[in-house]
């Protein structure tokens, strides 16, 4: 999957992002490739996000790590028992995830994180591949409207789910999926989110709560 080139227009996105950099960030070599998922391949609970940030995963290589999404979600995934520490800075910090899985519907880094529909289409077929691996799952955290249209898109595509209709994304929505997987939805951990108290800190550790109890992990 690093080595994918589907989508012209993004990575080429990421591949200048990586050249120019960040004056904070102009001593790192960026990751500026797809961005692999990352967690316990045991997980009963998959976090399920957007697209890597163009300075964070993009940057460092991992899901939510450098960035102001993976700075919020991070100390929570700790505080709810999913994460060996708070703090995610590097692919090489220490971080272990448990009961786990994070991923995201688009694997390269969108300009203005926004990548289109037909990009998000090319895409899903990594998602495909990946589910099925994840074989004790039992949850699944959309964060974000794009990363429940994206498993909703999954769950019809693979012939699970006949028609959407009555699944309305919304901040802690829960479904049960005809194939037994119970989702969960929740706004997006993005700075625009968290810094306007759209999504604080004691709602998104709720989400995650809620994921353990709905896995039977307490
Ligand atoms: S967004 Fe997905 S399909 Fe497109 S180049 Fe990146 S990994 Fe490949």
């Amino acid at each position: 999957m690093i080595a994918c080139n589907e989508c012209r227009r993004l990575r080429e996105h990421c591949s200048e992002v990586a050249r120019v950099r960040r004056r904070a960030y102009i001593e790192w070599e960026y990751w500026g490739r797809p961005v692999p998922s990352f967690g316990d391949e045991e997980a009963r609970v998959l976090a399920l996000g957007l697209a890597p940030g163009a300075h964070g995963s993009n940057r460092t290589g991992r899901p939510f790590t450098g960035d102001g999404s993976g700075d919020f979600l991070y100390p929570v995934l700790h505080e709810a028992g999913f994460a060996s520490q708070p703090n995610s800075v590097s692919r090489d910090d220490g971080m272990r995830l448990k009961d786990l899985w994070i991923s995201a519907v688009v694997r390269c880094a969108p300009p203005g994180n926004k990548p289109s529909p037909e990009e998000q289409r090319r895409c899903a077929h990594w998602l495909d591949e990946e589910i099925p691996l994840l074989r004790n799952l039992r949850v699944v955290v959309c964060l974000g409207r794009i990363a429940f249209d994206g498993l909703m898109a999954y769950e019809q595509r693979t012939g699970r789910l006949n028609s959407r209709s009555g699944f309305v994304f919304g901040h802690g929505a829960e479904y049960a999926l005809p194939d037994g997987l119970m989702l969960i939805a929740s706004y997006h951990p993005s700075l625009q989110n968290t810094n306007t108290g759209k999504l604080t800190k004691a709602m998104f550790l709720n989400v995650f709560k809620r994921a353990r109890t709905l896995a039977s992990l307490e």
